[in-house]
């Protein structure tokens, strides 16, 4: 079933069509004129619209032009109902964003035929338009963790840095890596550390807000960025992420494991960072210290 829109001034006509579509499971809406019609284009998003040209008030051109401006109704497509004598009209209303036209008096295996054509097309493209997501969102993904990638998360960072501050806000980088991640794989076995990166993906985001990023920055080395977020802020949630990993079981088959991570803390502002690479630098060098340190710790930059 779908929701098809009748925008025409006939009576006769509209409930012509109507009884035609309702017949076949359709939900139908009803407009006598231009103005109606783009109100309920608007509010109710119908699948398909069957517009009359000639129209009190706005006339069916501008409808259509109205309709296929507004990003919100653009998609929907437009069988016209011309009458014979308007050849040029039916040329204008296609140039216009139209879909297709039916010729008046219409006939009703003609009518279905177009609709349920044009009904076909809509949710084609729109199951293409999802796969375009879908592949727009991999392309930003870790194909293990889940998580950003690391180009998704420069560029996000990139951007995110120009706006902190343009606004004055404070942002912070949190740079962390598996401790001994190396001996790990060598005594388990690279499967294993695979299944531990994938579990440590998943910990991670459910212990975020969700309005910060996490990314696989490479191998084991995580990377996060936390929004509105000061230095001692950020050292606090680094904290409480190094705890629950450090508490967590990693379960691999029959084996328990437990991992430990090092973490580097940088924030703008800070009076040595003045862009995002710096920013990512300055974690890294704190990260760098936390290993010196004696690993499974918070340091600062
Ligand atoms: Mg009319």
């Amino acid at each position: 079933m779908h929701r098809i829109l009748i925008i025409d001034d006939s009576k006769l006509i509209a409930h012509l069509a109507k009884n035609i579509l309702s017949k076949r499971g359709h939900e139908v809406l009803l407009a006598g004129d231009g103005k109606t019609g783009l109100d309920i284009a608007k509010d109710n998003k119908p699948d398909l619209i069957l517009l009359d040209l000639i129209l009190p008030g706005i006339d069916g051109y501008e409808v259509c032009r109205r309709i296929k401006n507004n990003s919100t109704t653009a998609d929907i497509p437009i069988i016209m109902l011309t009458s014979k004598a308007e050849h040029a009209d039916k040329v204008q209303g296609l140039e216009m964003g139209a879909s297709d036209y039916v010729t008046k008096p219409f006939d009703e295996g003609e009518l279905i035929a177009r609709v349920n054509t044009h009904l076909r097309i809509k949710v084609l493209h729109e199951s293409l338009q999802e796969k375009n997501r879908q592949l727009f969102e991999m392309a930003n993904r870790d194909g293990l963790t889940g998580l950003y990638n690391h180009r998704y998360f420069q560029e996000t960072l990139f951007n995110d840095f120009q706006r902190a501050i343009r606004y004055k806000e404070s942002l912070s980088c949190i740079m962390f890596d598996i401790d001994h991640f190396k001996k790990f794989n060598d005594t388990y076995g690279h499967q294993t550390g695979d299944v531990i990166l994938k579990a440590l993906g998943k910990l991670i985001e459910k212990l975020m807000r969700r309005s910060d990023l996490a990314a696989r920055y490479g191998g084991e080395e995580f990377a996060l960025i936390l929004y509105h977020t000061t230095i001692n802020n950020a050292v606090i949630t680094a904290e409480r992420l190094r705890k629950s990993i450090e508490k967590h079981k990693f379960k691999s088959e029959d084996l328990i494991l437990n991992v430990t991570i090092s973490m580097g803390v940088a924030s703008y502002y800070h009076p040595d960072i003045q862009d995002a690479k710096t920013l990512i630098e300055c974690a890294d060098k704190a990260l760098y210290k936390a290993k010196k340190e004696g690993r499974n710790k918070v340091v600062a930059f």
